[in-house]
């Protein structure tokens, strides 16, 4: 679509490719380029902000075990619930783009 486009234009990156690097990025190891187009991404996307606020605390919930520490279970469960969020993050943006 269109306006899903345009707003794709501005970061480079989608809210599913965020949520898949969001593990990534908290163990700092995005490479630079990354790391910048995801910034600029949570700069205009308050919903892969809230993602990553919630990812971070169940990371602490779990009670400060290193993220890679996370049963690869709990992980997914994570990432589920952001995929899950992400049909209506982009019908969201498409409003947001088109009105
Ligand atoms: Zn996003």
């Amino acid at each position: 679509m269109a306006g899903r486009k345009a707003a794709e234009a501005l970061t480079n990156k989608t809210c599913k490719q965020i949520a898949d690097l969001v593990f990534n990025y908290l163990n700092d190891k995005l490479e630079p380029a990354v790391k910048r187009d995801f910034q600029r991404h949570l700069s205009i996307c308050p919903d892969c902000v809230s993602f990553l606020n919630t990812y971070k605390k169940t990371v602490a919930v779990t009670r400060s075990v290193r993220a890679e520490e996370i049963p690869p279970k709990v992980r997914n469960k994570i990432l589920a619930f952001l995929r899950k969020r992400i049909s209506r993050v982009g019908a969201y943006l498409l409003i947001l783009v088109l009105t």
